[in-house]
């Protein structure tokens, strides 16, 4: 097994006295700078006037403008939206770095693919929770964590490894597990698991399955509850202790048609698209559409965010949510659901 490393394992010396600049508050955002800060490291966050200005300084953090906040810390860390990040390092970031600063990032897609290409005299590495933001934060309250993934990529100061470690358990990661990774693995890993299983493939399985009750005559709500309601009781036993603990938990006759009925929905025909959707990803055709996409103001995405919204499943959860108050209402609607 690959070593996995705990609090006990990494020292957080090589961090204190230098200063992290966070650029941006949102998802990730907030839970790294009130993390470090718990932690008793010097955070400063970076950030245009607005909402996530309003509330960095309500929660009591040094705030400044993006240029300003690089410019005094010697650790940066991005996490702007991904697709934001080549535009405000060019910007706000580039001419404000110093040699043997470190330009950090909590997932390898524009270092991976070029849109951000770093100058020779810094340290560059990922520190990527593998988790959502909001849980990064909730866990670290708790005296728990979320695992992360780290990845050096350019060692200038020679200590790059040591200070990811040390970021790592500043935002409570090394309570939970902290493993090495690559940019690449971690861009090309991550890319497929949000596409093929967590969020894509997850998406395509419930509608399909929702579609299948509904186009046969029965009641969508009975739909809804049976394809996307349960699913989530189902996952935190699948989270709990995994494949065998789930089926433990199902009555037998749940557990006989897993085994017979799952690999004739889920085969090797699904396995060979899922190998058809890394290898777009492995030879960036799936980042280059993505980067065109966003260039171009994304009307892909708007059009089918929109009918994605409108499908019926949408129409009957959001009835019979509301019927369910026991249901708790994520902080931030939006990004309590986003994997990344
Ligand atoms: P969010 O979309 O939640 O955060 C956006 C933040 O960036 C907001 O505070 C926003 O402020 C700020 N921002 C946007 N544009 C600008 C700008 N031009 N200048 C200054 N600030 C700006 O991002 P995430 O936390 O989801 O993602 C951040 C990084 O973390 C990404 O690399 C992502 O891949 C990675 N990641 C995310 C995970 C997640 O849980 N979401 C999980 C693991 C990795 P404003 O209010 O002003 O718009
Ligand atoms: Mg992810
Ligand atoms: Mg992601």
């Amino acid at each position: 097994m690959v070593k996995v490393l705990y609090n006990g394992d990494i020292k957080e010396e090589v961090l204190q006295g230098k200063k992290i600049a966070v650029i941006g508050y949102g998802s990730q955002g907030h839970a790294h700078a009130l993390n470090l800060k718990e932690s008793g490291f010097d955070v400063v966050v970076g950030l245009r006037e607005g909402k996530s200005w309003d509330k960095a300084v309500e929660d009591g953090l040094d705030v400044r403008p993006v240029a300003e906040a690089t410019a005094a810390a010697d650790v940066v860390m991005v996490l702007l939206p991904d697709e934001m990040q080549p535009k405000v390092y060019e910007e706000s970031i580039k001419a404000n770095l110093q040699a043997g600063n470190a330009l950090v990032f909590a997932h390898g897609f524009n270092i991976h693919f070029s849109q951000i290409v770093a100058p020779a005299d810094v340290d560059v590495f990922l520190v990527a929770p593998k988790g959502p933001g909001h849980l990064v934060r909730r866990t670290y309250t708790e005296g728990a964590g979320v695992p992360a993934l780290y990845a050096v990529y350019q060692d200038y100061t020679g200590q790059a490894r040591d200070v990811a470690l040390a970021y790592a358990k500043g935002i409570g990661s090394a309570r939970a597990g902290v493993l090495e990774t690559t940019f690449q693995e971690e861009t090309e890993t991550d890319l497929f698991g949000e596409q093929a299983v967590l969020c894509g493939g997850a998406t395509a399985l419930i509608k399909a399955g929702f579609e299948t009750l509904v186009e046969a005559g029965y009641q969508p709500e009975v739909a809804y509850f049976e394809c996307l309601h349960e699913l989530k009781l189902i996952v935190d036993l699948l989270y709990e202790g995994g494949l065998e603990n789930m089926r433990y938990s199902i009555s037998d006759t749940a557990q006989w048609g897993d085994f017979v009925s799952g690999p004739r929905v889920v085969n090797e025909d699904t396995k060979a698209r899922m190998k058809e959707v890394l290898k777009d990803i492995q030879t960036g055709k799936f980042a280059q559409g993505w980067i065109l996409e966003n260039q171009t103001n994304r009307p892909q995405f708007n059009a089918i965010n929109r009918a994605e919204n409108n499908h019926q499943i949408e129409v009957v959860g959001r009835e019979l949510r509301a019927l369910m108050p026991f249901i708790k209402k994520p902080v931030n609607a939006k990004k309590e659901v986003v994997v990344n």
